[in-house]
């Protein structure tokens, strides 16, 4: 086996030969990789269910169909992406063609978290390999199944100087940082992130931190309760609330908060009935490590629904949390898990001086009807990106880029996006022979009048 730093001269003697320059290789890669990938369905699925009790229809519907919709988005325009795209000159530069090239970075670090462990490592890694870069992946080591499956994936698929996954935990991710990549593509906590752009800027690295953060979710009086408790317990209970753009807490407007809290009780226990523990939809928190975090979160908090754990199986019920203090540890800290504290407002000022006190998060949602408390609000609060009246699916459509600002991230990607992420935008300029204009070149004596007139009508 190689060591780190062969191997990354390995990835950076791959681009150096151009291999990776061809688009028809790159395409055969993808296509093989669809197929390798199809073909271990089974596997990814009981990797995920053995890693936290994930349930099939959850791994599809947040992690296998996304990854190949990825593919086959990637797979059908790559052609078309990587076209050189002309541009329109301009007359300071006549005559001339312009042109902007897509071009890969070169040695490319993606680092993976573990709470969707095959989407988060694969769907950088596609964008990366479309556009033409070499890949080393090290996925998280907390979900060591789904690790093992990606891993075996990439084996079976890509040269090893072209994308390899190395598993394994922060030494690994220590000494993978310390090697000088063209590109670090990293997701996880914004503690780490911090430690990841150091690292990065020691070598004047672009990277994309796709981070965390504690993501709101404001409701007013406008619309059906039930609709909302619907779509609200979907959202922050998906993968066991562990998603990185569930809604961390809500603020609602108080005269409709019991009924809310009524109806996101009736709708928890008519999805995973009354008891929850033997619900196969429900997963488990990725470790006791975890558990024990979240249950310090809610130790002094007037708990309204569940709060029952068992140690065993790192299970946590959904737990609502009553008007928890500002700067109480759960409304200062990323929740990350089956616990949404609710909060009252009766004026905007009461949104205000919740979300001001907050770093700007990953996601935001507003539930309303109401057009002009809705738009104030998403204009008024920076945020990576929202949706208005649902949680989560904002996620769902390649076409909108997906990423942080400030403490949650920078960057995005997500379809184009995301190629246009691992591709530099190369500016070429294509100069006419035919004509010489004398003006620029010296000496300037008696040429700066018809140089303004140039700059004022045509600059
Ligand atoms: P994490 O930051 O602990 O770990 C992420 C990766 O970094 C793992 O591969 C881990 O091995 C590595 N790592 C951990 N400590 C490191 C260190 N000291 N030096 C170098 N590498 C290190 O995050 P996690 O617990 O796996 O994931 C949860 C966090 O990720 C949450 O904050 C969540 O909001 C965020 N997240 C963000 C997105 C997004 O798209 N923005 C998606 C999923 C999760």
């Amino acid at each position: 086996m190689k060591s780190i730093p062969e191997l990354v001269a390995s990835h950076k003697a791959f681009f150096l030969s151009q291999g990776t320059k061809d688009v028809s290789y790159r395409l055969l890669l993808l296509k093989a990789l669809k197929q390798e990938i199809i073909k271990k369905e089974q596997d990814i699925f009981d990797a995920l269910y053995n890693d936290f009790r994930k349930s099939e229809f959850e791994t599809y519907i947040s992690e296998f169909g996304l990854v190949i919709s990825e593919l086959n988005l990637a797979i059908k325009k790559l052609k078309t992406w990587s076209r050189p795209k002309r541009v329109r000159a301009s007359i300071l530069t006549f005559p001339s063609k312009d042109y902007i090239y897509k071009v890969p970075y070169g040695s490319v670090l993606v680092i993976a978290p573990w709470n969707y462990p095959f989407l988060l490592a694969m769907n950088p890694l596609i964008m990366a390999i479309a556009a033409g870069n070499t890949v080393v992946l090290k996925p998280s080591e907390l979900t060591e199944n789904t690790s093992k499956v990606l891993t075996k994936i990439i084996k079976n698929v890509f040269p090893e100087d072209v994308c390899t996954s190395i598993e394994g935990g922060i030494p690994l991710a220590t000494a993978l940082l310390a090697q000088k990549w063209d590109y670090i593509f990293f997701t996880g906590s914004t503690k780490v992130g911090k430690i990841v752009a150091e690292a990065a800027a020691k070598h004047l690295t672009p990277v994309t931190l796709e981070l965390g953060g504690k993501s709101p979710c404001i409701i007013d009086d406008t619309i059906d309760v039930k609709l909302i408790a619907r779509r609200l317990v979907w959202g922050k209970l998906l993968n066991g609330g562990q998603t990185c753009i569930a809604p961390d807490f809500v603020i609602v407007k108080s005269s409709i908060k019991a009924n809310l809290v009524n109806a996101i009780k009736k709708e928890i226990t008519r999805r995973y009935s009354e008891d929850i523990f033997q619900s196969g939809d429900f997963p488990r928190i990725i470790n006791s490590k975890n558990l024990k975090r979240l249950v310090s979160l809610i130790e002094n908090e007037s708990i309204i629904f569940g709060g029952e754990i068992d140690e065993k199986t790192n299970y946590l019920s959904p737990t609502l949390v009553d008007s928890p203090k500002l700067d109480s540890k759960i409304m200062t800290e990323e929740i990350f898990g089956p616990i949404l504290p609710i909060l009252a407002y009766e004026a905007e000022k009461d949104i205000a001086k919740i979300l001001n006190g907050i770093e700007r998060p990953l996601a935001f949602y507003v539930f309303s009807k109401n057009k002009s408390f809705y738009s104030k609000i998403i204009t008024t609060y920076n945020f990576g990106g929202g949706v208005i009246n649902d949680p989560l699916i904002h996620f769902g459509n390649s076409k909108l880029p997906f990423g942080g600002i400030g403490a949650s991230g920078m960057g995005n990607y997500h379809g184009i996006h995301g190629f246009d992420t691992f591709s530099h935008k190369k500016a070429i300029m294509k100069r006419g022979t035919w004509l010489d204009l004398p003006l620029r070149y010296a000496p300037y004596k008696g040429k700066i009048n018809l140089l303004k007139t140039i700059f004022k009508y045509f600059g």
